[in-house]
C-alpha cells in the first residue's frame, strides 16, 4: 500500500502489548517468507500507528524498510496476512522489481506532470493507480505464501475485497472530476474482483 502516506510518531510506551503481538507475527512472517523462496534481509522492522486510517503500508529509507501496521489491524485477526501484503512489497523492492523502481514510477508520473494535472484528486487517484501496480505484484508473491499456510484463505479474501468495491458511480455535478473519480472507481472495483475473483 502506498509508500509516501504521512507518517505520525507514536510513544512506544503505549503500545507494550500491541509490539509483542506485532513482533511475533513478525517473525514468523520472515519465516513463512523464507520458506516460500521469498527470504527477506534484515532490514526490515514493523511499528504499530494506532491511529492510522487504513491497515498499513511501507516505506524505504536509507536502505532500510519500515512496515506500519494500524492499531486496528493489530486487532483484526488479519495482522499476519498484512505483513505477509506488506512483505511482498519490501521483497519486490529488495529485489528491484520494475513496479516498485521509484526511477520507473517518476517517469510515468512525470509524462502526467506534462499534461498538467494538477487538481488534487487527479494526483491522489495517479498515486492510486501506482499503489495498484505494486500491490498486484506484491500480492503474486503474498497469494502464493497464503495458500501454503492457509492464511487468508479464499472466504475471508473474498469477504475483505468485497468491501473494496463501490457498486454505483458518482454524479457530483462537476463532470471532469466524475470522470476521473468513476474511473478509479472502476479500476478499484476490478482490482479488488481480480484479488478474490
Ligand atoms: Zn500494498
Amino acid at each position: 500500500m502506498g509508500r509516501e502516506r504521512r507518517w505520525a510518531i507514536i510513544k512506544k510506551s503505549s503500545l507494550k502489548r500491541e509490539t509483542t503481538t506485532v513482533g511475533e507475527a513478525f517473525q514468523k512472517t520472515k519465516d513463512l517468507m523464507r520458506k516460500a523462496g521469498y527470504p527477506i534481509e534484515d532490514n526490515v522492522r514493523v511499528v504499530v500507528n494506532p491511529n492510522l486510517g487504513f491497515m498499513g503500508y511501507t516505506f524505504p529509507k536509507a536502505g532500510r524498510f519500515t512496515i506500519v501496521v494500524s492499531g486496528a489491524a493489530v486487532e483484526s485477526g488479519l495482522l499476519g496476512g498484512l505483513i505477509v501484503h506488506e512483505m511482498g512489497h519490501v521483497y519486490r523492492m529488495q529485489t528491484n522489481h520494475p513496479s516498485h523502481s521509484g526511477r520507473a514510477i517518476s517517469y510515468a508520473m512525470d509524462l502526467f506532470d506534462g499534461r498538467a494535472l494538477k487538481m488534487d484528486y487527479q494526483q491522489k487517484i495517479l498515486h492510486e493507480v501506482v499503489n495498484h501496480v505494486e500491490d498486484l505484484y506484491a500480492d503474486d508473491i503474498s497469494f502464493k505464501v497464503f495458500q501454503k499456510n492457509n492464511l487468508f484463505p479464499p472466504e475471508v479474501a473474498g469477504q475483505f475485497f468485497q468491501g473494496w468495491m463501490t457498486p454505483s458511480t458518482v454524479v457530483s455535478g462537476d463532470a471532469r472530476k466524475d470522470r476521473w473519480v468513476n474511473a478509479s472507481l472502476m479500476l478499484r472495483n476490478s482490482f479488488a474482483l481480480r484479488q478474490y475473483g
